[in-house]
């Protein structure tokens, strides 16, 4: 297990991050969750079981979302306290006076006075105002505004309460060594994509030894068929009469990483939900643990622009 213990709650499991917070280990994905139908799915999600929520700035979705909290929590579905809501800072905003601020707007967005989890998004620095870059001008190199000037202000944010706790998304031991010699507190949360085909084995080691929880994105290999219809996946799903979308979600739960899994229709959340249940075991754990293709869906190659090279990235 990641990170200490799971505990059972209801229908939720949870891991305990070095904060000493619960992270509930199931949440839900919101990229690509159009506006018009993410508030329907938040909706469906907490009357389902989800408590936790994954957001970012990028997604261009967050005041929908937040309508969707505000509305379950004035109807009485769930309470602000037994939710754990994620964002992310974007790119555009690493520099140290832009930080507190990013986090303020995504606080409105979402209409809450704080974030469970707030997250640097990537670590690569753009200019202010800029979406996905589309050249080397929308980029600011790495010297010029290292990570640790970001994290410093992502420690304060922290200080303040605006966000109980801090992490890091696409970044690897390189990076995080380096961060963690300047920093004065860890990273709670390492997000990552990881799925059966890139399951970072080594890297979760790393996070597990520094006390960092992980989060798996694009657990399902983010739309693009090709796992979910793995005939050793599905074969293997058949026998232990699960879908394929819920054995890759509980090979991760049975092994301490937390998922969150998008989708906007009613029986995926449900059927994604339900992995919650599914214990493996060995055997099936290790079939699993055995299709590493190093693949990644989210390949980092929209950044690739001012000098910042993809493999680098994720270094
Ligand atoms: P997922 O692996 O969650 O896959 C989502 C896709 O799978 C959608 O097309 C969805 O369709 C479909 N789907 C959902 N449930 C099922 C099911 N049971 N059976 C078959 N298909 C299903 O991909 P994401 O890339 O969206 O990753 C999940 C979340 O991780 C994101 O939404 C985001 O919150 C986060 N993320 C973070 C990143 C980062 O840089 N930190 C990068 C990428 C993702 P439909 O909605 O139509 O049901």
């Amino acid at each position: 297990m990641v990170n200490g213990c799971f505990t059972k709650e209801n229908e939720m499991k949870y891991v305990t991050l070095n904060n000493d917070r619960k992270m509930p280990v199931m949440g839900l994905g919101t990229w690509k969750a159009a506006p018009g139908e993410v508030y329907q799915a938040v909706r469906w999600a907490i009357k389902i079981g989800y408590t936790h929520i994954d957001c970012a700035e990028i997604y261009g979705n967050q005041d929908e979302i937040g309508q969707a909290v505000a509305d379950a929590v004035n109807e009485g579905d769930i309470r602000r306290e037994e939710l754990f809501v994620t964002s992310k800072l974007w790119n555009d905003s690493h520099a140290p006076e832009d930080v507190l601020p990013a986090l303020e707007k995504t606080l409105q967005d979402l209409k809450l006075d704080y974030l469970d989890l707030y997250l640097v998004h990537w670590p690569v620095a753009q200019k202010k105002g800029t979406g996905l870059p589309e050249s080397g001008a929308d980029m600011i190199a790495p010297s010029e505004l290292p990570l640790e000037l970001t994290w410093a202000e992502m420690e304060k944010a922290r200080r303040q309460g605006k966000a109980l706790a801090i992490g890091l998304s696409n970044c690897g031991e390189k990076r995080i060594s380096a961060l963690l010699e300047k920093a004065e507190e860890m990273p709670a949360v390492l997000q990552i994509e990881s799925h059966p085909y890139l399951p970072q084995n080594e890297l979760i080691d790393f996070c597990r030894k520094n006390m960092i929880a992980v989060t798996a994105y694009s657990p399902l290999g983010s739309g693009h068929g090709e796992l979910l219809a793995d005939p050793r996946i599905a074969e293997a799903a058949a026998r232990l009469k699960v879908t394929p979308a819920q054995l890759v979600l509980a090979w991760q739960i049975n092994r301490g990483v937390v998922v969150i899994p998008k989708s906007t229709h009613v029986e995926r959340l449900k059927e994604n939900f339900t992995a919650l249940g599914i214990e493996l075991d060995r055997a099936d754990m290790e079939l699993l643990d055995g299709m590493n293709k190093d693949l990644r869906y989210v390949t980092g190659e929209k950044f690739a622009f001012g000098g910042y090279v993809p493999a680098e990235i994720f270094a």
